[in-house]
């Protein structure tokens, strides 16, 4: 998408590790405007499948997946990183977090996710897939069905991507990053 990679090459940052920063319009100041655009496009490329729920990870994922549900006039679900000691009928999975490098666990109620649901999971940064493998994990548990998943950012250099692809996941990433080797920022065309 035009206008992400051209703001991703304007105000993206690298950092040591394969890391990119987009505090300034995506996880931490962030722009609506390019949100929303980004959430149409979403919409779009997934507009073929009967989507009645949105599910994303707190926190970075909330913003677009908010946006989409907004669109797609559905509930939004997010994963919560800390279980919460009032939670009933939950539903947990691990995930290995990249740029933390630790694992945390991950829930959702089971009262908010079943069988008669048809997922889309929409993220901020795709990388290795570890987000996405337990979202997926925690939508089979409930015995839903996972749609597809969309990302702002797939970091094509690192493996999550062909992953999901692999498993016959629909995945569209708004921009995939070629490589951030020397701190340079190379877009995929
Ligand atoms: P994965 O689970 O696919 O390995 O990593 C995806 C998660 O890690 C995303 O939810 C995102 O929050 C975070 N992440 C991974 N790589 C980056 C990155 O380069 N920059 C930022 N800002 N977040 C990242």
């Amino acid at each position: 998408m035009k206008i992400l990679k051209e703001r991703i090459l304007s105000d993206g940052r690298c950092f040591p590790g394969g890391i990119l920063k987009v505090d300034n319009f995506i996880n931490h100041q962030m722009d609506p405007v390019l949100m929303r655009e980004m959430a149409k496009e979403l919409v779009k490329r997934f507009s073929s499948h009967p989507i009645n729920k949105v599910i994303t990870i707190e926190a970075s994922g909330i913003a677009p997946a908010i946006m989409v549900g907004d669109y797609l006039n559905v509930p939004v679900l997010f994963a919560k990183k800390k279980v919460p000691s009032t939670m009933e009928n939950m539903l947990v999975t691990e995930v290995y977090s990249f740029t933390k490098e630790r694992s945390y666990t991950v829930c959702v109620s089971g009262d908010y996710l079943s069988k008669e649901d048809h997922v889309l999971f929409i993220d901020d940064f795709l990388a290795n897939g570890n987000a996405a493998i337990g979202i997926l994990d925690l939508v089979q548990q409930a015995g839903g069905t996972v749609e597809g998943m969309g990302f702002l950012i797939e970091k094509g250099f690192q493996h999550g991507g062909d992953e999901l692809r692999k498993r016959g996941i629909h995945v569209e990433s708004l921009a995939i990053i070629e490589s951030l080797d020397n701190c340079t920022i190379k877009i995929r065309e």
